[in-house]
C-alpha cells in the first residue's frame, strides 16, 4: 500500500546526497491467495525493486506491506524470520543464485535444516521427492550446479523455493535468462506446481507474451509507477493507458491478417532520478494532452477490477 523504495544519489567530493532515484513511486495493488499476478514493464520500471521490497529484501522507503493482515514492513527477528518461510524467491539468473561449491543437493536442503529439525535421512528423502517434482534426475542430488544447463539449474532454483512449503512465490523474470526453446517448459513447470502447492504467483518479466501465459491478473509498471491493473484477459483485449496499448501492439502477431499497427513510442524511458512532471509518460505518450505535463494522475477503477492511471479516463 502507497509503497516507495528510493535509492540515494551520491554526489561530490563528500559523496553527499545529491538526489533520489525513485524506483518505486508510490505504488498499491493486492495479491489474491492462489492466483498469478504478472508484473510487467520495461527494464528500470521498478519491478525488480518492487519484488524485492515486498520480500523485505530491500527496505521500503515509505508505505505499507501486508502479509495474510499482518503488518510485515518492519517486522523484524524471529517475526521476519517465520515470514520468510512463507514468502520466496525465484531469481532471474539461475546460475548466480546458486553457490557454485555445493552440491544440488546441500542447496536445496539448506532451507529445511534452517528452519526445522529433521533428521539426515528425512532431509534427504524430501529433497530427493522435490528435485523429482521440478523434473531434475534423482542423482541431480550429487552433482554441483555447473553440470546442469541454464534450464535445469533454474529448476534447482525452484525446488530451493519450495523447499519450506512457502505461501507466496516472486518469481523475477525467472525464464529471462534461458533459451527460448526451454522457457515454455519451465513456466509449466511453475504453473503446475503452483496448483500442487497451492501458491500464489507474483510474476516479474519485461515480456508481455510471457505474463500473459502465465497471469490472472496483471499489473503494468512504468518508472516506479503501476500504470494499469486487470484481469489478463480484460488487459489484452480491452487495455486502457496508452503505454499498455503500445506494449500489446509490439507483440508479435501469429495471424499475418491481423492488421493492428504497431504503435512507436517516441523517445527512451527517462531518468527514474529526475522523473517528468505530471504524468511521467507524458514526452512519449501519443495521446497526450496539455494538462498530461501539469497533472499527475492516479490510479483509479475505470470498470469492474480494472484500474488505470491516465487523465484520458479521469
Ligand atoms: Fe498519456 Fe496523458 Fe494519459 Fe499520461 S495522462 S498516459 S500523457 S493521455
Ligand atoms: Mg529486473
Amino acid at each position: 500500500k502507497e509503497l516507495k523504495k528510493y535509492y540515494p544519489v551520491l554526489g561530490g567530493f563528500f559523496r553527499k546526497k545529491i538526489g533520489d532515484v525513485k524506483a518505486v513511486d508510490n505504488i498499491s495493488f493486492e495479491l489474491k491467495r492462489g492466483e498469478t499476478f504478472g508484473l510487467v514493464g520495461e527494464s528500470g520500471c521498478g519491478k525488480s525493486t518492487a519484488g524485492r521490497t515486498i520480500t523485505r529484501l530491500f527496505k521500503p522507503t515509505s508505505g505499507k506491506i501486508f502479509f495474510e493482515g499482518e503488518d510485515i514492513t518492519s517486522i523484524y527477528g524471529s517475526r521476519l524470520r517465520n515470514m520468510r518461510k512463507d514468502i520466496q524467491m525465484v531469481f532471474q539468473d539461475p546460475y548466480a543464485s546458486l553457490n557454485p561449491k555445493m552440491m544440488v543437493g546441500s542447496i536445496v536442503s539448506e532451507p529445511i535444516l534452517n528452519y526445522r529439525r529433521v533428521s539426515e535421512k528425512a532431509v534427504r528423502d524430501e529433497v530427493m521427492d522435490l528435485l523429482t517434482k521440478v523434473g531434475l534426475p534423482e542423482d541431480a542430488y550429487f552433482k554441483y550446479p555447473h553440470e546442469f544447463s541454464g534450464g535445469q539449474r533454474q529448476r534447482i532454483g525452484i525446488a530451493r523455493a519450495l523447499a519450506l512449503k512457502p505461501k507466496l512465490i516472486v518469481a523475477d523474470e525467472p525464464v529471462s535468462a534461458l533459451d527460448v526453446s526451454v522457457q515454455s517448459q519451465v513456466l509449466n513447470l511453475l504453473k503446475s506446481l503452483q496448483k500442487e502447492f497451492n501458491l500464489t504467483l507474483l510474476f516479474i518479466a519485461h515480456d508481455l507474451s510471457v505474463v500473459k501465459h502465465m497471469s490472472d491478473r496483471i499489473g503494468v509498471m512504468y518508472l516506479g509507477n503501476l500504470v494499469e491493473v486487470a484481469d489478463a484477459d480484460d488487459l489484452y483485449a480491452n487495455p486502457k493507458h496508452p503505454y499498455t496499448k503500445a506494449l500489446i501492439s509490439a507483440i508479435p502477431m501469429p495471424d499475418p491478417r491481423n492488421k493492428s499497427a504497431r504503435i512507436i513510442l517516441k523517445g527512451d524511458v527517462p531518468s527514474p532520478q529526475n522523473p517528468p512532471v505530471g504524468c511521467a509518460f507524458h514526452p512519449r505518450c501519443p495521446e497526450a494532452m496539455p494538462q498530461c505535463s501539469e497533472r499527475k494522475p492516479q490510479l483509479k477503477e475505470v470498470n469492474r477490477e480494472h484500474r488505470v492511471s491516465c487523465l484520458l479516463y479521469d
